[in-house]
């Protein structure tokens, strides 16, 4: 198909945190109503999720996505929230083509799981923009996800929607420990992912991608900020699309529930 050309769009990573930032309006969801308001109207929007894990990489090309409610022991009412923004089977391929480190597919049996619509939900409440996702390619053949290093090279192939107006998300979180997280509302962040959150931001400031490629693997502080790398990963496929010498911004920033990171940025 022929898209037509645009600006560059920025790139965005985006720490969604707590289901609970569905409904709420705090600090965070406000900072996405700023972040929202600053940037271009996109055209097409696609959330890389880390919530969708699959055993190679698919993109959401349906009409309608439906919401998913893939949390378990919340409030009702973050059962009832749907985000019913349509989908975009023709951008959605166009994300597929551009992926040629491996055969990405076309998926009509997901939707938007809250990945997308805890942070959509407060930039775009009119849900009139076109969203679609892209999964984390989980290799389940093997149980272990692939290496950093082969979704950032993957990640790379999306560059060429920045210029047709598509707003590139990664949804996860930076440290994210579920297994320590403290859901009180005034719960301390442990030392060691205040550390984590450093080290990495100091990596995002210096453009250091070799330093965050590698970052999962460096042992004990890695291990219990990035125990796994689902929510990590989509911060490598906003990484891959900064293009040398682009100011990267952070947008927010602190650690909640002990053990997550809330950090987010933009690129360009
Ligand atoms: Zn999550």
């Amino acid at each position: 198909m022929h898209l037509s050309s645009t600006p560059k769009m920025p790139v965005l990573f985006l720490g969604h945190g707590s289901p609970m930032n569905i409904v709420l309006d705090n600090d965070f969801t406000r900072s996405l109503v700023s972040l929202a308001a600053a940037l271009p109207k996109p055209e097409a929007i696609l959330v890389v999720s880390a919530h969708w894990l699959t055993d190679g990489t698919f993109v959401g090309c349906m009409e309608k996505p439906r919401t998913i409610h893939d949390f378990y022991s919340f409030p009702r009412e973050l059962y009832e929230v749907t985000y019913n923004a349509p989908g975009s089977p023709a951008f959605a391929r166009a994300a597929r083509d551009c992926i040629t480190k491996a055969a990405a597919q076309c998926s009509d049996d997901w939707g938007l799981d809250h990945a997308s619509y805890a942070v959509l939900r407060h930039m775009y409440p009119a849900a009139d923009i076109p969203v679609f996702e892209m999964s984390l390619d989980y290799d389940f053949n093997d149980w272990h996800p692939k290496p950093v290093r082969y979704h950032y090279e993957l990640a790379r192939g999306l560059s060429p929607l920045r210029r047709h107006g598509v707003l590139v998300i990664g949804s996860g979180n930076l440290v994210h420990n579920l297994r320590l997280v403290d859901f009180s509302p005034d719960a301390a962040p442990y030392g060691w992912a205040v550390e984590a959150d450093e080290m990495i931001k100091t990596h995002l400031v210096r453009g250091n991608h070799e330093a965050l490629i590698d970052y999962a693997d460096t042992g004990k502080p890695a291990a219990l900020a990035v125990p796994t790398l689902d929510h990590y990963l989509p911060m490598i496929y906003a990484l891959a699309l900064q293009e040398k010498n682009e100011p990267l911004v952070f947008t927010y920033e602190g650690v909640r529930h002990g053990s997550v990171s809330m950090r987010c940025f933009r690129i360009g």
